[in-house]
């Protein structure tokens, strides 16, 4: 990815894009500017834009549809539409796009005032330089961390039988999703004791919701970076044991990438893991580079289908493809497959149909903060009924 400030440009008149793109690298952007919806499908993952210039009105896909893209996939970027439509429209599409979660910029209305686009391309840089290494530090230091819990339920049995826990930063605009802030703290040091305070408070939380259902297990993520401290495996045993919660009922999560991390160290970590009970689980799997033969290798239980496979599979006859050979693989090297992703009964349908074990998803239930998820559990006490 290299670059830190990244603008992603839509416009169907290469003219116009061409000159934003000007303006986007006098700014200090690394700059693509696309001509349409279907290229900017195949380039956003990949580019991973931190501002994003959108014109309303492209003929093959509309500017509603790419807005709700970026919405199902968490995009965090400030984004400006801009259309040589009236005024109503852009109000009304950006007022569209806050309410699906975006962070919608101010519109323009062509012909564009380039000056303006460059000081928000502008005060966009510092605010994510702001937001940086000392907001971030403070707060952690201020414990200004909240987790959200989301159910696992048994395809089989119906049975809730975990919980994963997902951060939040709290700050005054609100909670601030972990794809913004995990990276930075990966970039810095700030990953160890942010995860340290995410793991105890999610050990002490876990109590209280082993009460309604004494069979939960908690799943935790890890990022690959904090995969080299060989005394991981110890910390988390005495903070499992301050909290009297049993290791057999807290997973690790870790994504496929580790792998690409350093191997010897990562081996060590996660067999001592297993030996002290816990249960790993490879995080987003099939976006990385996990080989069998390391799969073989590596002490895991649990694989996680990656979610992008689950959320397009209807459409998709690769995905569906993917997805089965998987689990087949999953299930070959012994291991609990889970999918993650599930957000329709069509996709629990399927997935149940090719004997996956496990599935979380919007579909079962959102990401919840922590009242809220008891009054959850109390209600699928006796099992997850569909709605
Ligand atoms: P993940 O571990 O793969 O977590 C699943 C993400 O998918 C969560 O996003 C969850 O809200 C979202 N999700 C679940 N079901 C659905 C669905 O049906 N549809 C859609 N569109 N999304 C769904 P979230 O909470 O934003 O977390 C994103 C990623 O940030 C996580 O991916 C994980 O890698 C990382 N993360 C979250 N909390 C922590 C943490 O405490 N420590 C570390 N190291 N990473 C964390
Ligand atoms: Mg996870
Ligand atoms: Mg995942």
């Amino acid at each position: 990815m290299g670059e830190k400030h990244r603008l992603l440009i839509i416009d169907d008149e290469a003219e116009i894009g061409n000159m934003l793109k000007e303006v986007g690298e006098a700014s200090g952007y690394k700059t693509k500017a696309l001509t349409s919806g279907q290229k900017f499908f195949e380039v956003y993952t990949k580019f991973d834009p931190t501002f994003i210039i959108l014109d309303l009105a492209i003929p093959d896909h509309d500017g509603i549809e790419l807005l709700r893209y970026l919405a199902q996939r968490n995009c965090i970027a400030p984004i400006v539409l801009e259309s040589g439509q009236d005024e109503k429209v852009l109000s009304v599409s950006t007022t569209l796009g806050k309410d699906m979660g975006l962070h919608m910029e101010r519109y323009f209305q062509k012909p564009l005032k380039l000056k303006e686009i460059a000081e928000l391309l502008n005060k966009a840089k510092m605010a994510s330089s702001n937001f940086s290494v000392d907001f971030l530090k403070s707060a952690i230091e201020s414990k200004n961390v909240i987790l959200h819990y989301q159910p696992k339920v048994c395809f089989k049995t119906n049975q809730v039988c975990g919980l994963e826990a997902l951060a939040r930063l709290k700050s005054d605009g609100g909670l601030i999703q972990p794809a913004a802030f995990i990276p930075l703290a990966e970039e810095t040091n700030l990953i160890r004791p942010l995860s340290h305070l995410i793991v105890s408070m999610a050990f002490k939380e876990f109590n209280k919701f082993l009460e309604l259902l004494p069979t939960l297990v908690l799943a935790v993520n890890m990022s690959p970076k904090t995969f080299n401290d060989l005394l991981l495996p110890d910390e988390f045993a005495k903070m499992a044991k301050e909290e009297n919660i049993d290791t057999k009922q807290i997973c690790i999560e870790i994504t496929e990438t580790a792998f690409l991390e350093e191997r010897s160290t990562l081996a060590d970590i996660i067999a001592r893991f297993r030996i002290k009970g816990f249960i790993l689980s490879i995080d987003d799997f099939g976006t990385g580079f996990a080989s069998l033969s390391e799969l073989h290798r590596l002490p895991f239980n649990e694989l996680k289908i990656d979610q992008s496979f689950v959320s397009g599979f209807e459409s998709s006859p690769d995905a569906q493809k993917i997805i089965k050979s998987i689990i087949s693989l999953g299930h070959m090297l012994g291991l609990t497959v889970t999918a993650e992703g599930i957000d329709s009964k069509l996709a629990w349908a399927f997935l149940n149909n090719e004997g996956c074990d496990l599935a979380q998803g919007f579909y079962i239930s959102r990401p919840l903060e922590k009242e809220v998820l008891k009054e959850w559990l109390l209600h699928h006490k006796e099992g997850f009924h569909h709605p």
